[in-house]
């Protein structure tokens, strides 16, 4: 079982991602947890050059295929390795973010997305994705806050309002995989919701 969990920042995807894995140990579920991008050594270090604050920008192409070399690189070595064997995978950002970031935030054509998605992942799709919602200001108050400021966090308003428009458009139109909770309800409430999605979909 393939878990994904997505989100605009400020969003507590952190906290939930803890939530989530406590849930399955809770249930004697076998599970790993990783992150994109990232997961592998290699691949945490095309996370560090996605990441860092350098005076060149990153092309919207170069960080897309970036993105999908580390995806690539994780799928090879962690997720699948995993999946076959039987255990259940919680991923902490997924394709998705990828639909959302470079496609709805930096403008990149939806359609070179869905080719790269499906070269790299053939078939293989996550079988529940949780989306945190929250309308972005309120988000990036929180992230401001415990002052976790890197480079996509110094970029306008505007850019999380296309990246929040981007992951609600892929929840609309990727069947039921998606459960869509709203982040910006108390913790516990957030939390509430979680379980009794984790519950109705394991
Ligand atoms: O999930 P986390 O907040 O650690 O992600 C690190 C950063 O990478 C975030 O600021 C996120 O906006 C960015 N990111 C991105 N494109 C992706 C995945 C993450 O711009 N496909």
């Amino acid at each position: 079982y393939f878990i994904t969990l997505e989100g605009t920042e400020g969003v507590g995807k952190s906290t939930n991602l803890a939530f989530i894995c406590e849930w399955l140990r809770s249930r004697d579920i076998e599970f790993i947890e990783t992150r994109e991008p990232g997961g592998t050594p290699l691949a945490e270090e095309l996370r560090q050059l996605l990441l860092a604050n350098r005076a060149e920008p990153f092309d919207p192409t170069a960080e897309l295929l970036t993105v999908f070399a580390a995806r690539a690189q994780h799928l090879a070595q962690v997720i699948r390795p995993a999946l076959e064997s039987g255990k259940t995978v919680v991923c902490d950002r997924f394709t998705d973010a990828t639909y959302a970031y470079q496609g709805a935030g930096r403008g990149l054509d939806k359609s070179l997305v869905r080719l790269l998605e499906q070269q790299v992942q053939g078939q293989l799709q996550p079988d529940l994705t949780v989306l945190l919602d929250i309308d972005p200001r309120t988000g990036l108050e929180r992230a401001a806050a415990r002052s976790k400021a890197d480079r996509f966090e110094n970029e306008k308003i505007a850019f999380f309002e296309r990246v929040r428009a981007g992951y609600r458009e892929r929840a609309e139109t990727s069947n039921n995989r998606f459960a869509v909770i709203d982040a910006g309800q108390p913790l516990d409430k957030v939390q509430a919701d979680l379980a009794a999605t984790l519950e109705a979909r394991l």
